[in-house]
């Protein structure tokens, strides 16, 4: 099974300016993308205020014979294949691609696309045809544990999720490379994507009718705000902390005391798995002074013993014993660094095409990249070529907004720092990224070794290099990264990517401030459930504040609210001027390179921010003109690879989410089909 292998050859303009739009051509042969016209693909800034298209009526929909998608011969509802496709991609998640297709999705249906259901079938069915050995059983074990894991269960504890981690490791040193069949992602709470809280028990009349409970949880989905646009009718009435008085503070003025006045950077390392990005950045933080001796000696030694001797700084961010079993980077690992300029919050993305939903969270919670290459010969064409992570990693961040990028062109050693290699790769990478939308004042490439530390923390001072090189150093050029604008003057908005129950009393979530700023105190609203809590305590890097602003990872206690009502994906916004929750949006997207034409009805997963939605392609309204934003044609039949489109989107519970015009980090999002990256859009208009 060959996925992520759709998504190329994007054209993006470079004469345009920064994030605000972004379009796509598409050629047969990823390897010669057309030639990118001047104004191919634009979502321009001036259509997005008055988009040219007009809107049509639901009626015109109606009693309308449009083909619905291809399916996989089940003949499913859309909705049951929505739901099919997102139960394969959880289970892709844990099982890789080491069962078929047709066994999944056989377990899928026969179970009610219960992804646990149906992932026990399969793996019973596996320890019925062969020999339970004893790493089987385990990986079961673990398989249930990940299981758990999966369902929305914040109860967790930190020591719990530490235990677990730890049990996983000393399980791991037992088995042999070679025993861990079915791959198994155990993944750990943090880089976890998981589905909003909301299940839902057959479908109705536009598609979603909910159980009592979650009627009563979910309420008035929809705060429906006043006359005056300001108070939500109904809800829970916004108030201040009753307790401690709450002092305004000025958070421009105070942004710029703290840290030295150093502004804070979102940086996500990408890249083909192996290309050597944990080791880099685990290299970079040991130079830094991050990883004292002691503990790099520790790597070093049990990396020797698991005869992995050369991952010993990938292991300072593979921190899960699965993850050092098997050599790659599964979750989203987050550490703090800081240059001359900047604290560095780093994300180091995993880069096997089975954790590219993992990837997403950490890009679209991103402000600049760091892309791996390895130079080696052969490798870095494994990388960029089909199947290959290098090309989809690149356009994926783009389209989340990533507009400056790194490009580390790594382990130059094993080709001598041959001067020609490097440039070889840069005209290659280079034309590429520019279809991209990259512009090349923005792409920075850098000759590294992440193996023997050169041109990381300082410049190299191998001759062999310094012959030719005499450029930044990659933490030179992290440093060098234009600082991002923050939305620190917008209503506040932080996008849960993890709750945990911590001691005493309250809970915790984490996630990235998107907009606005925060102070311990604060009455603030979560939607979904269209529910207020206290901020009791923000915590920025471990370091315990009594305010935070937009762009700062941070961990919140809260009290006041029962943990259950959190997942992953809700939103926590000012109760004043809450954000929008819905189930039908439309959305002008970007159709990949995608093999089969969308149609109405079309199945796929949502991905937005730390949520992962199955959702429906409810109409196709128009193609656009990628350039002018003109309707070429009203009520398309089908869209094909490279068009960019008006569709409305039918999601299977309600997701929060925002224009893009108010607030561009909200209003992005990826779409998925059967584990490949199908569109990427904006959202446009919220229904309801
Ligand atoms: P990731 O999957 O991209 O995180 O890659 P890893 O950091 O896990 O590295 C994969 C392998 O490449 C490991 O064996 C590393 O030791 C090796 N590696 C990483 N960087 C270099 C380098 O600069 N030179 C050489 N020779 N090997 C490297």
């Amino acid at each position: 099974m060959s996925r992520h292998r759709n998504v190329r050859g994007y054209n993006y303009d470079e004469d345009f300016e920064d994030d605000d739009m972004y379009g796509q051509s598409v050629e047969d042969d990823y390897c010669c993308i057309s030639p990118a016209t001047a104004n191919q693909f634009i979502y321009s800034r001036q259509e997005r205020h008055a988009p040219r298209e007009e809107p049509l009526e639901e009626e015109e929909f109606e009693d309308e014979a449009v083909p619905v998608s291809p399916t996989v011969n089940h003949n499913l509802s859309p909705l049951d294949q929505a739901k099919l496709y997102s139960c394969l991609d959880h289970m892709r998640t844990v099982l890789g691609d080491a069962v078929p297709d047709s066994v999944l999705t056989q377990a899928a249906i026969k179970c009610g696309f219960d992804p646990q259901r149906a992932l026990d079938a399969v793996l019973s069915e596996d320890t019925k045809t062969a020999p339970v050995t004893r790493s089987t059983a385990e990986e079961i074990g673990t398989v249930e544990r990940a299981n758990q894991d999966k369902a929305p269960q914040p109860q967790r504890t930190k020591q719990e999720a530490v235990a677990d981690k730890a049990k996983s490791r000393d399980a791991s040193h037992n088995k042999l490379d070679s025993e861990v069949l079915p791959k198994v992602a155990r993944m750990t709470v943090s880089g976890k994507k998981q589905t909003m809280g909301f299940d839902v028990r057959s479908t109705g009349e536009n598609g979603v009718v909910v159980t009592a409970t979650e009627a009563a949880s979910k309420r008035p989905e929809t705060p429906s705000k006043g006359s005056n646009g300001d108070e939500p009718v109904t809800g829970p009435t916004p108030s201040r902390s009753s307790g401690k008085a709450r002092q305004a503070i000025n958070i421009k003025a105070e942004l710029e005391k703290r840290q030295g006045g150093k502004p804070l950077l979102n940086l996500v390392v990408i890249g083909h798995v192996d290309a050597g990005k944990s080791t880099l950045m685990g290299h970079l933080l040991y130079l830094l002074g991050n990883v004292n001796k002691r503990t790099m000696h520790k790597y070093e030694q049990e990396s020797k013993k698991a005869g992995k001797a050369s991952f010993a700084y990938a292991w300072v961010l593979d921190e899960t014993g699965e993850e050092r079993d098997r050599g790659v980077t599964m979750d989203v690992g987050m550490t703090k660094f800081e240059t001359n300029s900047k604290v560095v919050t780093l994300m180091d993305a995993p880069g096997h095409k089975d954790f590219i939903p993992n990837m997403i969270t950490g890009a679209a919670q991103a402000d600049v990249a760091v892309l791996v290459v390895d130079a080696s010969r052969g490798e870095f064409e494994a990388g960029f070529e089909a199947g290959g992570q290098t090309r989809e990693h690149a356009l994926l961040v783009r389209s989340l907004g990533v507009t400056q990028l790194a490009v580390a062109v790594n382990k130059m050693d094993q080709v001598n720092w041959q001067q020609e290699r490097f440039q070889e790769i840069i005209s290659k990478l280079g034309h590429f990224l520019k279809q991209a939308g990259f512009k090349e004042s923005d792409v920075f490439y850098i000759p590294t070794s992440g193996l023997s530390g050169e041109n990381l923390a300082t410049r190299s001072s191998v001759s062999q290099l310094t012959s030719w090189y005499s450029g930044l150093s990659l933490l030179e050029q992290i440093d060098a990264f234009k600082a991002p604008q923050r939305s620190v003057d917008k209503p506040f908005r932080l996008c849960v990517s993890d709750v945990f129950k911590d001691q005493g009393s309250g809970f915790c979530v984490t996630g990235k401030i998107e907009a606005g700023h925060i102070q311990t105190g604060d009455r603030i609203l979560a939607m979904p459930p269209n529910e207020t809590c206290t901020v009791k305590g923000i915590t920025l890097h471990d370091e315990a504040l009594d305010w935070a602003a937009a762009g700062d990872h941070v961990s919140l206690t809260l009290t006041g609210m029962d943990i259950i009502k959190i997942n992953m994906g809700c939103v926590f916004c000012d109760p004043k001027e809450p954000i929008r929750v819905c189930t039908r949006f439309r959305a002008r997207v970007l159709i990949f390179n995608i093999e089969i034409p969308i149609t109405q009805g079309f199945p796929v997963l949502l991905h937005y921010q730390t949520v992962s939605e199955p959702a429906t392609i409810r109409k196709l309204i128009s193609v656009l003109h990628k350039s002018s934003g003109e309707v070429l044609k009203k009520k398309p039949k089908c869209l094909s690879k490279g068009m960019n489109a008006i569709v409305e989107i039918q999601t299977q519970r309600p997701v929060s989410l925002e224009l893009y015009k108010d607030y561009k980090e909200l209003g992005r999002f990826m779409l998925r089909y059967v584990g490949s990256t199908i569109a990427a859009g904006v959202v446009t208009e919220i229904k309801e």
